[in-house]
Order: C-alpha cells, then sequence, then structure tokens
C-alpha cells in the first residue's frame, strides 16, 4: 500500500477480496508483488497492442515484432529423438497469406489451441519461407460479453507469472478499475491538474490509453506522485529531526586544528578550504549536521574528515569514523594515530576481529564488549572501525561526530540507524561515487551535499589502456619494467558479490602463481576477502613498506587504499566490472608523483563491450563516468546493487525523469512550509 493511502482507504483492500480471485490466483499474483487492489491498480503494463490495426501476415518483415490476427486452419505436434524433443506447430491464415508458429519442447502448449480459433501472435519473423515464428506471445480471441476489453482496442500486455493467463488477468484489472477508479483519490501533496491529468485519469490510461501517447502522459503521472511521496518522507523526516533535536556545540577553537594543519605537510586545497567552511558552519549550528562530502578519489577528503573530526575533539566530544571495509579502517586507524597522538588526541581501533583499546599497545583479540569506564575522564578520542563500531553493542561515549567514508558501501538504513545511536550527534558522510544528480537528489534528499571538486596539485597523471587478452605477453613486460624501475603494481581480478565467493579466491590464488611467474625474481603478495584480518595486514604493511612489489587482489581493493608508489594496474576481465567501479579501482593509482598506467584487459567478444571501456580511455572525470554508468547498467548497479537503499519505482525512470523530481522537490518543499505542523 502507498503511505499516500490512508490505511482505510478501500484500495488497501486485500487482492483476494476482489470477486474472482482464489487462493491459487492470489499465489499466482503474489509472486508478481501483487496483494492488494491498489498493487493490482498499479501493475504496469510492459507494452501494448493496437488491435486496431493489424498488419497483414503477407506484410510482416523479419526484423520488426508485430501483431498478427488470424484463424488457425492447422496444428499438429512432432515429437522425434525418440520423443525427448518435439515441435507444437500451428497455421494461422488470415486471408492475405499463412504464418507458421512453432514452439519447441512444449508438448503441452497443444491443449490451449484448436483448429477454428481465432488467436493474436505477436512476435518477429524467423524465416519467411514458409512465414515462421518461434514463441510468439498469443492469445485467443474469445467471444462474449467482455470480448471488447481484448479486442478492437489498445491493449495492455501484463508482465504474467506462471499459470496466469494475460487475457483473465486483463479482464480483473479491467474490472477493478470499473469497480475503484471513482475511490482513487489526490494525494496529498497534490500536483498541479492543469498540467498532468487526475491520478484516477492516469491509472485508468495506463491500462486502457485511447491513444498510444496516452502511456507517456499517464506515466508521467504516475511517476510523479511516486517521486512526492518519497521526497515528502524525506522532507517531513528532515523536518521532524529539526524540530526535535539541538545541535552539539563543535564549532571548534582551532587548538588542534591549527597545530594540525601546521604538520600536516600540505596546504589545504580551495576546493578542501571551502567544503570545511561548509562543515563548520553546520557543526556551530543549531541542528545536528546532516552532509554528504562528495569528491572524486584522491580529492583528499581523508583530511577533510580529520579537520571535521578536530572540531568535535577541540569542542570536548569524542568522534567516530567508520569504515567499509577493515583494511580500510586499519588504514585511517593508522593515519589518524600519525596525524592525532602528536596532538595528544587517542585514536582506538574497533573492528569485528579485532580492537585496540589502548592504541600504543599491540593490537589484541578481546571478547570484550566495553570500553574502560574510565574512558570519559582520558582526553578526546576518535574511534575508528568498521561497522562493528556500532553494532557490536558497546557505548560510544560523548559521541559528537560520526563519520561514514565510502558511504556507498552502506545502506541507507543502516546509515539512520547509526545515527540514532547517539544523542544526534553530527553526520559526515563521504562518498566517491560520482552521483549524478538525478540520483543524488532521489537518494540523498535529506542530506546537504558539499563537493570536493578538485585534485590535489602536483599528481602524476593516470593513463588508461584497454587491451585485449592476447596483448597480456607486451602488458607483462610493461609492468616488469615499472616494477624494475621501483614503482609497485595492483593486478586486480574481478569479484562478482559484494563478498568474495569461494570461486573468485580459487581464481585469484591461481592466478597469482602466473603473476610470480610473470614478475619473478620480483615479490607478490595476495589479498582478498576470506584472508583473516591479521593476514591482510600484513600482506598490506608489506606492500606500504615496498616489502612486496605487486599486490593480486580482488576488487576489494577498490575503496580508499591509499599507497603513493603503486603506479600500476592491471584489470583483468575488466568488462565484468561497471564503470564507476572500475574508475574507483583505478583511483588506486596516481597518488603519488610518478605517472601512473592502469591497464584495462578486456575478454569480451563484442566490440561493444570494448567499446564502453573506451570511456576510461577518454575521461577521468568521475561525474562523465558515473553517468555512462548510469546509463548503461541503471541505477541499482551503480551504487551497488540492493544495498543502494532506492526505492522500486514502478513508474519513476532516475534517467530521465529529472524535471518530475525536481517538481517532487519543490511540491514536498511547499506544502511542508505551509503546513508542516499536522506531520
Ligand atoms: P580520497 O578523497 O579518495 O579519500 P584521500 O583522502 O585518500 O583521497 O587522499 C589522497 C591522497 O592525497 C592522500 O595521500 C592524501 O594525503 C593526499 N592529499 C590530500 N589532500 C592533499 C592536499 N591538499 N595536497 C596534497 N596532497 C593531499
Ligand atoms: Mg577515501
Amino acid at each position: 500500500m502507498s503511505p499516500l493511502e490512508t490505511k482505510t482507504s478501500p484500495l488497501a483492500a486485500p487482492i483476494t477480496s476482489l470477486w474472482g480471485v482464489g487462493a491459487e490466483r492470489a499465489t499466482q499474483l503474489a509472486r508478481l508483488d501483487l496483494h492488494t487492489v491498489e498493487d493490482l491498480l498499479l501493475h504496469r503494463p510492459r507494452r501494448y497492442e493496437d488491435r486496431r490495426h493489424f498488419r497483414a501476415i503477407a506484410e510482416l518483415t523479419r526484423d520488426e515484432a508485430a501483431t498478427a490476427r488470424g484463424t488457425i486452419v492447422a496444428q499438429g505436434l512432432k515429437r522425434f529423438r525418440g520423443g525427448s524433443k518435439s515441435v507444437f506447430q500451428f497455421v494461422l491464415d488470415d486471408g492475405t497469406a499463412r504464418l507458421h508458429c512453432r514452439w519447441w519442447n512444449l508438448p503441452f502448449m497443444e491443449k490451449y489451441f484448436a483448429v477454428g480459433d481465432e488467436v493474436f501472435v505477436f512476435g518477429k519473423l524467423v524465416e519467411t519461407k514458409p512465414r515462421t515464428m518461434d514463441h510468439p506471445e498469443t492469445e485467443v480471441i474469445e467471444g462474449g460479453e467482455e470480448s471488447f476489453i481484448h479486442i478492437n482496442r489498445i491493449a495492455p500486455i501484463y508482465p504474467l507469472t506462471e499459470g496466469l493467463p494475460q487475457r483473465w488477468l486483463r479482464g480483473l484489472i479491467w474490472r477493478t478499475l470499473g469497480k475503484f477508479e471513482s475511490q482513487i483519490a489526490e494525494p496529498k501533496p497534490t500536483p498541479d491538474l492543469k498540467a498532468f491529468p487526475a491520478r484516477a485519469n492516469a491509472v485508468r490510461m495506463i491500462h486502457f490509453p485511447e491513444e498510444l501517447t496516452d502511456v507517456e502522459i499517464a506515466r508521467r503521472r504516475l511517476a510523479l506522485d511516486e517521486f512526492v511521496e518519497l521526497q515528502f518522507q524525506i522532507q517531513s523526516r528532515r523536518k521532524k529531526f529539526e524540530a526535535n533535536t539541538k545541535a552539539l556545540p563543535c564549532g571548534g577553537n582551532n587548538q588542534l586544528m591549527k597545530p594540525f594543519l601546521a604538520r600536516l605537510g600540505f596546504k589545504l586545497t580551495n576546493a578542501q578550504t571551502k567544503v570545511l567552511r561548509e562543515i563548520r558552519a553546520d557543526m556551530d549550528g543549531a541542528h545536528p549536521m546532516r552532509r554528504l562530502l562528495q569528491g572524486d578519489v584522491g580529492s583528499g577528503k581523508t583530511v577533510v574528515a580529520a579537520c571535521t573530526a578536530l572540531m568535535a575533539l577541540e569542542g570536548g566530544f569524542n568522534a567516530a569514523l567508520m569504515a567499509p571495509t577493515e583494511i580500510l579502517a586499519e588504514q585511517h586507524f593508522r593515519n589518524f594515530q600519525k596525524w592525532f597522538e602528536p596532538l595528544g588526541v587517542k585514536v582506538e581501533l574497533q573492528t569485528g576481529s579485532r580492537k585496540t583499546v589502548d592504541s600504543r599497545e599491540p593490537i589484541v583479540e578481546s571478547r570484550s564488549r566495553r570500553l574502560p569506564s574510565t574512558l570519559d575522564s582520558r582526553p578526546s578520542t576518535l574511534f575508528v572501525g568498521t561497522h562493528a563500531l556500532f553494532t557490536s553493542g558497546f557505548d560510544l561515549p560523548k559521541l559528537g561526530l560520526v563519520i561514514i567514508d565510502e558511504q556507498h558501501k552502506f545502506g541507507v538504513a543502516q546509515r539512520e540507524q547509526l545515527v540514532r545511536k547517539g544523542n544526534y550527534p553530527h553526520l559526515l558522510v563521504m562518498t566517491a561515487t560520482p552521483i549524478p544528480r538525478t540520483l543524488g537528489l532521489t537518494l540523498y534528499g535529506d542530506l546537504d551535499v558539499s563537493v570536493v571538486d578538485e585534485l590535489p596539485a602536483g599528481r602524476g597523471r593516470v593513463k588508461t589502456f584497454v587491451r585485449a587478452a592476447d596483448k597480456l605477453p607486451k602488458v607483462w613486460e610493461f609492468i616488469r619494467e615499472k616494477v624494475a624501475g621501483g614503482r609497485q603494481a595492483y593486478v586486480v581480478y574481478p569479484r562478482v558479490e559484494e563478498q568474495d565467493t569461494a570461486n573468485d579466491i580459487k581464481a585469484v590464488t591461481k592466478e597469482l602463481e602466473n603473476v610470480r611467474r610473470s614478475l619473478a625474481p620480483f615479490r607478490v603478495g595476495l589479498l582478498h576477502g576470506r584472508l583473516k584480518s591479521g593476514e591482510k595486514e600484513e600482506v598490506m604493511t608489506a606492500f606500504r613498506a615496498s616489502q612486496i612489489q605487486a599486490l593480486v587482489a580482488t576488487a576489494l581493493i577498490e575503496v580508499g587504499l591509499d599507497v603513493p608508489n603503486a603506479t600500476v594496474m592491471l584489470v583483468e576481465n575488466a568488462e565484468r566490472f561497471g564503470l564507476a567501479q572500475l574508475h574507483q579501482l583505478r583511483g588506486r593509482i596516481g597518488r603519488g608523483a610518478h605517472e601512473s598506467f592502469c591497464i584495462l584487459i578486456s575478454g569480451a567478444k563484442t566490440d561493444a563491450a570494448r567499446e564502453r571501456l573506451r570511456v576510461l580511455e577518454e575521461t577521468t572525470d568521475g561525474f562523465r563516468i558515473a553517468e555512462a554508468d548510469l546509463k548503461l547498467r541503471g541505477p541499482g548497479e551503480l551504487l551497488g546493487q540492493r544495498q543502494s537503499g532506492l526505492p522500486r519505482f514502478r513508474f519513476g525512470d532516475l534517467l530521465h525523469d529529472l524535471d518530475l523530481i525536481r517538481r517532487a522537490r519543490e511540491l514536498a518543499a511547499r506544502t511542508l512550509d505551509g503546513s508542516g505542523k499536522n506531520i
């Protein structure tokens, strides 16, 4: 049920309350995620058939999917290979020509058709002599009272599930519309009805449009409602939050910041300074900060995080920094220790597998979940960790600030959960995913956004090359040369899931031997998600210290690793990655003064797949790459699958509906300003 409808709305009634929907049909409909009357009314046709005009069978062409209408004049089932294979076939005649329709290995099709039946078929010709379609979509035309629902009109073709006939579902939706149309209310806030059809009209039009152009008009109206609903939720949550919270005073007094910046060894970029000004205004403001820090890989978000932490620490509060992986948490731990301990700030590490209570002590395994109770009297502390920081159930006392690094690895729900943990600490979310504008407005409507839109000067450039696998010997020669010159290399193998799977591990372990052979006598290490954290740490330490010259890894290294002497990256089967992910991976090199080289080996057979990778040869602009990725792969992929926290839109299209998303934002904002109290 849409939250826009009240609980008592008749549309919230279960689908089984409809005449003709028994237990079996209900199970089938549930497979399509249709549970209520409203779900059914919003079941979106996947295409439409204009059954007012038909293509004559004589005019059907090979390349074009089309609908024909005719009478079955012959049919039969043939079995072969001793009965294990079969083909069912009927011959359709429409007066202009005959059309053969075949189904391979679906013998039961035979019982659905009889000579004399009138049917629609939809498909493409696979042969022209005789005219033949394989596995076309079909619908038998029946006479009777309701036949007008299905013929002589533009008919909706719905997504189906096994056992559910198109015709039956169309009839059900038709009758349900008739019964409930008058009860489809305008949601609040209501869009401008001069610019959009009424919602009830839009629902009718999406199922039974009078003209095909009506479909898009209706879709936009229903998409707008989805966006408004989401924006309204996001913005009212934000409003409520602001009404109920008071910010902890974390404006800072520069006591720690000054010596920190003095010792840093480089000057902040203008972009970093600009962003820190925005952050300080928040940290000093009336409401807790809720800010997204966007910046391409290598733009220096970690230093911004450090400065933000110092503001909280100066205010006498503790701060927490959460990273998506243990390796990254340990890297941050190391950095912040180096930066903060000279300032008298304690830095503590807490990951799933280990924690340090006192960072000067060796790292110890500990099952204890409570930090020492004397902590309050200690100097302010920065806690660094993975999500274990928040899930392991220990308190982070006097928490003034939570920083989440590489947020796209965490779901939105997790983020919410974290923020509720403390007494409304300030929140800074950092991401290197260059989120295109539509997505940003949709996903992060409740966060303010700062962008670090400048890279530190003096970086070596990264050159990118896409190569076919047969060029590998030359590529290895090149890598050897670089390694012999004192540089280091990453060799990356794709990982399909968020976690390394056993197969991935097998693949990289096998490859390790090849890489060792290719680079002998240089030393090669292995890094993947299934290593124990002590082992990972050992490998990383050796790599950082240049004791290992090359690192064979799964895409685990994608996030955040910072080893400036590593200037070569080889990615195998690069076509299996998203462009944005490859851009992230590539961000691991080009971090020092030396020129860097990223070589993408494409195992793809098709030119299209290789062409896609060329975007990376052409640009290092993360936003352009993300746009390209969004077009090619859709938003879920770009943001990391289901974890994206994106709601499922039935009608909304994140690629093309930017204007609707804007309207929705404005509408929600206007409504909330006018009547903010009654939310
Ligand atoms: P990311 O935004 O990808 O997290 P990092 O914070 O890891 O980037 O920074 C990348 C590298 O740039 C680090 O080695 C960091 O020390 C360095 N760096 C950050 N800011 C500056 C700066 N203003 N000038 C020079 N180097 C910088
Ligand atoms: Mg980073």
